[in-house]
């Protein structure tokens, strides 16, 4: 060996081994992440549900004391799919996309960003989110990730718990469906999202994708044309940071589902 190579030498033996020393030692990185934000209304009987779509039924089967001395607890549940903190599976507005159980688990988790559209949805409270309003947040934060999760924050989850000011009706059945009234994404900014960021799902915290008096559901059948689902009823979002988190966004395995009950969380 020369001179010359000598270092370039000492540089392959050490460098592998120094990458290694850069990476904190398994023990030391916490199993969970720091920060969990859990993103989900809780079901019960006063969850708000589309106003077709009936309620949350939990029918208590056993809670006691048994007869042989131990506690014993168990319940049933009837759901529709839409109602709550849900997902919309693609099959939801376009035959052949997919079901609840088909959708990619990469699909439900990944980078989230935080679009706050508060302003303009106090201002009109059947606002669509623009194109203009996702282009204003990357002017602060950078273009949206590829893959990205988008959350949109309308200020609506103030109103939970409050049927009238959440939906815009007090009704159920199909004549409320003419009354609804709450912000929702904009048909051409789904458009964008799916073509120029790649957006592997949307989420907010309305009742629908589409804002209430939406009657063709172009939002939906935009991105689920393109196999991105949507999450409903969101809640939390008060919670997180524009940009520099995780979404876990994991609905009820239902096969064949048009949707279902979802567990959504965020960490950083
Ligand atoms: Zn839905």
């Amino acid at each position: 060996m020369t001179r010359t190579l000598l270092p370039f030498a000492l540089f392959a033996v050490t460098a592998p081994w120094l990458a290694c020393q850069a990476r904190p030692p398994e023990a030391a990185r916490p199993a969970v992440p720091e920060t969990i934000v859990d993103l989900t209304h809780a079901f019960d009987a006063e969850t708000i549900y589309w106003p077709t779509a009936g309620g949350f039924e939990l029918e208590q089967l056993a809670h006691g004391v048994t007869e042989r001395g131990f506690f014993y607890a168990a319940n049933r549940f009837c759901t529709a799919e839409h109602g709550g903190t849900h997902l919309d599976a693609p099959i939801h507005f376009f035959e052949g996309r997919h079901a609840a159980d088909e959708i990619p688990l990469r699909q439900l988790i990944g980078r989230g960003a935080l679009v706050d559209v508060r302003e303009a949805c106090a201002r009109d409270p059947d606002y669509r989110v623009r194109v203009e309003d996702i282009e204003a947040w990357e002017a602060v934060h950078g273009r949206l990730p590829e893959d990205a999760i988008v959350l949109l924050r309308t200020g609506w989850e103030e109103r939970w718990g409050d049927r009238a000011a959440y939906l815009g009706t007090a009704l159920t059945g199909p004549e409320a469906v003419g009354e609804l009234h709450f912000p929702g994404l904009h048909p051409d900014a789904a458009g964008w999202l799916v073509r120029e960021r790649g957006v592997k799902a949307v989420g907010l915290d309305t009742p629908s994708i589409d804002h209430g008096p939406s009657e063709l559901f172009e939002s939906h059948v935009t991105l689920f044309e393109a196999n991105v689902p949507a999450f409903e009823n969101v809640a939390g979002l008060a919670e997180l940071p524009a940009t520099g988190f995780v979404v876990a966004a994991l609905p009820m395995k239902i096969r064949g589902g048009t949707g279902g009950p979802l567990r959504i969380v965020a960490w950083w």
